[in-house]
């Protein structure tokens, strides 16, 4: 069994004292669980506090984003190796706010991937279609796209996690319907397992991000290739985001 992912994506919000007194209440709502892992992406400066608070801990963290060198002449940037310094688990790869308002192309997030797995990062690749594309019938195309090309350099031998992330969903209070997000899903580890086999295809977990509330992630939850969340908004809340982890499996 796929164990379920529940991250939140901080995005530009909290600052270091807001996150220690997120931290200070997130801890004493949410219990550790074999069937849950539970991870924070905060704005960089926040990665210290949270190595400092949650060491050791069940709950895990990572970047929003880094660069495709470990180090070097790049003004502004963050390294994998410097975060895996600071104990990130997991890294964001291509959000689509990384896409759509830096301009990231399929070709940089496999770049980025494949520096994070140099760097003992698990990479989770941000996927999904605009809400033109989807009218247009072309959401299946779109996928295969962003995975064919943002995993061009993948090593399938390492680890890697994805989210599907439909852009009309994300921060628009329209959540895709159960059947859109289920067959998204699908598409995704059919491709998965036509390039790497069905069995390393099983194993990889594909989160669901799009307007994720409490009120919605129950119905999804249970959907069979939907392993969690990336939750935007509705993470900056401790008990909003610990309501949507604590669905029943
Ligand atoms: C996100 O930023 O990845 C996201 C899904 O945001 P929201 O939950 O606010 O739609």
């Amino acid at each position: 069994m796929r164990k379920k992912i529940f991250a939140g994506n901080w995005k530009m919000h909290h600052g270091p004292k807001e996150t220690l007194a997120f931290l200070k209440e997130f801890k004493e709502i949410v219990a550790p669980d074999a069937h849950r892992e539970w991870v924070f992406f905060p704005p960089f400066v926040n990665l210290m506090t949270m190595q400092e608070t949650l060491n050791g801990s069940f709950i895990k963290w990572g970047g929003q984003n880094c660069h495709f060198e470990q180090k070097g002449a790049f003004t502004g940037e963050i390294s994998p190796m410097m975060l895996k310094e600071l104990g990130c688990t997991y890294t964001l790869v291509g959000h689509s706010e990384r896409r759509q308002i830096f301009g990231e192309t399929d070709s940089l997030c496999a770049k980025k991937v494949k520096a994070l797995n140099e760097a003992g990062v698990i990479p989770m690749l941000c996927v999904g279609e605009t809400q033109n594309e989807r009218d247009e019938n072309l959401t299946s195309q779109v996928l295969k796209k962003q995975l064919h090309e943002g995993l061009s350099l993948w090593d399938p031998s390492q680890p890697l996690t994805l989210a599907y992330e439909p852009v009309w969903a994300i921060g628009t209070g329209k959540v895709a319907s159960p059947a859109q997000a289920e067959e998204a899903h699908q598409m995704i580890r059919q491709v998965l397992s036509l390039k790497y086999g069905p069995a390393r295809s099983a194993e990889i977990q594909i989160l669901y991000g799009g307007s994720v509330k409490p009120d919605n992630s129950r119905e999804l939850s249970a959907l069979p290739n939907i392993d969690g969340f990336l939750v935007g908004k509705a993470s900056l809340i401790p008990k909003t985001f610990a309501l949507i982890g604590q669905t029943p499996l």
